[in-house]
């Protein structure tokens, strides 16, 4: 593919879609694949749902952009919404996660310097993080692999290990502004965090006057079965970076804050040109009027459950290729004892999609709305994937 004109910063496949239906990606020669990353966790309701084409038709119809100079009554609608799901009071609109998790951490460096303690600028964050490819959020992350070669370090970002609470208390100083933490490491590879240490968390930034920032970027809006992932633990943040889900596959993201917090962001200090548009707003209060109606996640969490039962027996039958599964509701992963890589390709010839993330591990997540006909269909092509790839395990030895 040397005759792309594309940057070349992506590791593309050869497939090229046409056109998606449900869980169905179809590609201009009629061949299937069954979606099991939705994107990246992104395609939350699948591709082309009828009530999110009709709700973006429709808008596109009427008006695409006024800026953020004017009112945004379908912004206030869906703002409205996000903060009686959850413990937010107010919501500012961006167009992705990077950007949500920007205004987190700008929101809580001002925070504390509009409390007089301009030397709080500092957040704590966790090894195996992601935060998005901005200067300040590759930073955050930690990862020497996304900072190399793009000048030094955004100062303010210290990182300690998962689960390490003695770590944590000795990162946290005059400095320390916030923490921030993915309730499940996505990139990271599926890791859940403990409720305990969520609680732990909490704790320290109450004791020591810290704002806590979730990022939900990635398990956010049902992908686990409740609207976010931390609700399970009913440990609430101050602030919380969404994206992803949301738009259903509309560029946008969100960040959201208790009124207090959000404050700290007076007329001037931030903004965006493309933030809160009305297109994004008229998809992402569709995606709401579905994650949200009567039973909804209820049926993630009985799907997410089968699934993970299914995908558990799978990997006890398959030793030579598969670890372990991990995850919760429709953010699943399978630690794969052959390169992730490897995995996920088999997986691909055998017309199912899925994403690698670290600890050699292939992420399933599906659009929410799979059926359990559909899950059936995906466990029928893993094993088809695991067998091809015991095959050239067993040729590999004997040859
Ligand atoms: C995807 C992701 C981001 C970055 O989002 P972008 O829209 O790519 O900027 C940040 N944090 C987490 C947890 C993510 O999964």
């Amino acid at each position: 593919m040397s005759a792309t004109a594309l940057f070349g910063n992506y590791a593309r496949s050869e497939l090229a879609f046409d056109h998606g239906e449900g869980v169905w990606l179809v590609t201009a020669d009629g061949r299937r694949f069954l979606d099991c990353g939705s994107g990246v966790a992104v395609n939350a309701l699948g591709h082309s749902h009828p009530h999110l084409v009709k709700a973006l038709q429709e808008q596109a119809g009427k008006l695409w952009h006024v800026s953020n100079l004017h009112q945004s009554p379908n912004g206030e609608r869906l703002a409205r919404r996000l903060c009686e799901a959850t413990f937010a009071e107010k919501v500012l609109f961006v167009n992705s996660g990077a950007e949500a998790m920007e205004a987190a951490i700008k929101c809580a460096r001002r925070y504390h310097y509009d409390n007089g303690q301009p030397e709080r600028f500092h957040i704590v964050t966790f090894e195996g993080a992601f935060h998005g490819r901005t200067i300040a959020t590759i930073a955050a992350g930690g990862q020497a692999k996304y900072m190399e070669g793009f000048g030094p370090k955004a100062p303010g970002f210290d990182q300690v290990p998962v689960g390490d609470i003695d770590a944590l208390k000795a990162a946290i100083g005059p400095q320390t502004a916030a923490i921030a933490i993915e309730p499940i490491q996505g990139e990271g590879g599926i890791r859940e965090i403990p409720a305990e240490f969520l609680r732990a968390v909490r704790k320290l930034c109450d004791e020591n006057g810290l704002l806590l920032i979730y990022d939900e970027i990635q398990t956010g809006v049902g992908r686990t079965g409740r609207l976010f992932a931390h609700q399970w633990t009913g440990v609430e943040p101050d602030l919380m970076a969404i994206a992803k889900g949301i738009g259903g596959g509309f560029p946008m993201g969100a960040c959201l804050a208790t009124a207090e917090t959000a404050a700290a962001l007076a007329p001037g200090t931030h903004g965006t040109t493309f933030g809160g548009n009305p297109l994004a707003m008229a998809v992402g209060n569709a995606v709401l009027d579905v994650v949200l109606s009567d039973g909804f996640l209820e049926d993630v969490r009985r799907k997410g459950l089968s699934f993970k039962q299914k995908l558990a027996g799978f990997v006890d039958s398959h030793a030579a290729v598969l670890g372990e599964v991990r995850g919760n509701g429709l953010m699943l992963g399978l630690k794969c004892v052959v390169p992730v890589g490897d995995f996920v390709a088999a997986a691909r010839d055998a017309g199912l999609l899925t994403v690698p993330a670290g600890e050699n591990v292939v992420r399933i997540m599906p659009p929410l709305t799979m059926s359990e006909d559909e899950i059936a269909i995906a466990m029928e092509r893993l094993e088809v994937a695991a067998l091809a790839i015991e095959t050239n395990l067993v040729e590999g030895a004997a040859g």
